[in-house]
């Protein structure tokens, strides 16, 4: 059994059964961990407080076979709701225990309240390989696209956006 002490970046939080959680954590030397926490949804649990997205806590975590969070420790949170979609997105992107000390840095940047959710989200995105410069519409190839849609990582024009009802949630790119 292995024991790991670490603070980490609540990415997401999914259920799994009645009341357990699978928890997405990001981490400086170990990046995406997708851990267990048992009971994490009942009413009473201490740790869900210090489990939701958008958090940063101290955690104990143990490893049987998966990673199992014991403890949990709130240290900041976000508040701002538009990080929610861009930190789904780095779940669904990052590989699982691979560290990106870039990535890290930006996002402990977020905490220090340094840049606007605008110009983090960007810097995220560059970073993870989705540089909007030379990027086209997904659906018509046009230019210089005003979306990212957040579940399928794809740039789409306004028109396209439109379209299609608007019903995947975007970030939007104001400045180009
Ligand atoms: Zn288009």
């Amino acid at each position: 059994m292995i024991e790991h002490y670490t603070e980490a970046i609540v990415l997401d939080k999914e259920g799994i059964g009645e009341t357990d959680s699978r928890i997405f954590l990001y981490t400086e030397t170990m990046g995406k961990i997708v851990a267990k926490a048992k009971s994490a949804r009942k009413i009473t649990s201490k740790l869900s407080a210090h489990l939701e997205p958008l958090t940063w806590s101290a955690i104990r975590l143990i490893k049987n076979k998966d990673w199992q969070i014991t403890d949990a420790l709130r240290q900041h949170r976000l508040n701002n709701k538009q990080f929610l979609g861009i930190f789904r997105l780095i779940k669904d992107i990052s590989p699982i225990e691979h560290a990106d000390p870039w990535l890290w840095q930006l996002l402990k940047t977020l905490y220090e309240n340094r840049y606007s959710a605008d110009t983090a989200s960007l810097a995220i995105l560059k970073i993870s390989g989705f540089d909007p410069k030379h990027a086209n519409c997904h659906n018509c190839s046009h230019q210089q696209p005003e979306h990212f849609l957040l579940n399928s990582a794809k740039y789409i024009c306004h028109n396209c956006w439109s379209a299609s009802g608007m019903i995947e949630p975007t970030f939007k790119l104001l400045t180009r």
